[in-house]
């Protein structure tokens, strides 16, 4: 029997393909814009530059101060930028920091937003900004923030360093994981999550193996924007609650923590969610927290939280955060299971 559901298709207009960079000044046009900036983390800027010349003169310059968690600052260094060139666009070149800082702009002044991802991390496709300011992260949902076009191509891919393709993979597959058993889930998330999944499952073994297999980095982007779709569609839950508090007061590194943490708190969650997870569970060969655990493994992503320097002191305290604000989890949530998870996760052991 079908459960009852409320479903809203995402407005977003996606294009996929490889090569398919060489479409942003068409879309641009297509678009009715004239003057792009286009942004970058500094690590990105040559790239970033390159698009812009290929632009041509839709471009009306490059930005290139993106950094990690979307601090105020550079956003609003950004915004002068905007305004001195009178850019009536953005497009955002990179992983989810780049899209962050164009979140950030359209959030402030409702800005046209096209993306080129260049990494597994989903965030083009939300209407959701984690932006920090004083330290502090803060997270935001608002129609304003999602970027009206998504251009896709594979061939960016190429060069993310194995180990960072790993670590956002499953950043991505944590977005459909907890989709499955979302309260607010619906046919449509349910099938993007499973086909994220399937999609990651295929595509990551053979990306650590051959970082240049064109069809396998294809089949992970597809992944990304599956995975990424889902986080912007449903509620999400214990994981990422986890690794957010994790992220915001040990400082661990963001797709890492995701990475660490997911079988552990899907194999937590399982006990609660069977039948939710069980088609993804045959994906991941019949456990979900172990055969997650086992498939991180084989692709090299980081096993431990001890390995990120944090202390089995620093866990007492994360259990304790991360119970403070209730919220919905299929399982219910105390500060003891909470310590053993992050115990079991500190360690590196496989969940059963
Ligand atoms: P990132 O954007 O921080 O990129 C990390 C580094 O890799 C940067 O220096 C970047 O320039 C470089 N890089 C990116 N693509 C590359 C490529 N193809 N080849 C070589 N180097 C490349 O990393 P990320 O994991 O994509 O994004 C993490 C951030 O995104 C976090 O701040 C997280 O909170 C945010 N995020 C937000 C959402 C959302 O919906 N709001 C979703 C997921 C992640």
């Amino acid at each position: 029997m079908t459960r009852p559901f409320c479903y809203a298709g995402s407005p977003a207009q996606i294009v996929f393909g490889n090569d398919s960079i060489g479409s942003v000044g068409a879309w641009i046009a297509k678009a009715g814009r004239k003057r792009a900036l286009v942004l970058s983390t500094p690590h990105q800027k040559a790239d970033a530059e390159e698009l812009a010349n290929k632009i041509g003169e839709l471009a009306c310059g490059v930005f290139s101060g993106a950094v990690m968690h979307t601090p105020v600052e550079v956003t609003e260094a950004a915004m002068k930028v905007v305004l001195d060139t009178a850019a009536d666009c953005v497009v955002s070149l990179g992983g989810g920091s780049t899209t962050g800082l164009g979140k950030a702009i359209a959030y402030r002044n409702d800005i046209f937003q096209i993306v080129v991802p260049t990494t597994y991390a989903g965030s083009e496709v939300t209407p959701i900004l984690g932006q920090t300011e004083g330290g502090r992260k803060t997270t935001v949902r608002d129609a304003k923030i999602l970027p009206e076009i998504v251009i896709y191509d594979p061939s960016l891919t190429l060069g993310l360093p194995v180990a960072m393709s790993a670590t956002s993979g499953l950043n991505a597959m944590a977005h459909a994981l907890e989709g499955l058993y979302a309260r607010d889930r619906n046919p449509i998330s349910t099938l993007m999550a499973l086909e994220g999944l399937r999609a990651f499952k295929l595509s990551l073994p053979k990306i650590v193996t051959s970082p240049n297999d064109t069809d396998a980095r294809s089949d992970a982007l597809y992944g990304a924007w599956l995975c990424g779709t889902v986080l912007g569609a449903v509620g999400m839950a214990l994981h990422h609650k986890i690794c957010h508090t994790l992220g915001g007061s040990f400082d661990t590194p963001h797709a890492e923590t995701h990475a660490v943490m997911l079988p552990h708190t899907a194999a937590f969650n399982a006990a609660a969610a069977a039948a939710e997870l069980s088609q993804a569970a045959a994906i991941f060969g019949g456990s979900i927290g172990g055969g997650l655990w086992d498939f991180s493994k084989q692709i090299g992503a980081p096993m431990s939280l001890k390995d990120f320097g944090m202390t089995e002191a620093d866990l007492d305290r994360a259990a304790s955060i991360a119970v403070e604000n209730p919220y919905w989890n299929p399982r219910p949530i105390d500060t003891q299971s909470i310590r053993k998870l992050l115990q079991d996760a500190w360690e590196g052991r496989r969940p059963e």
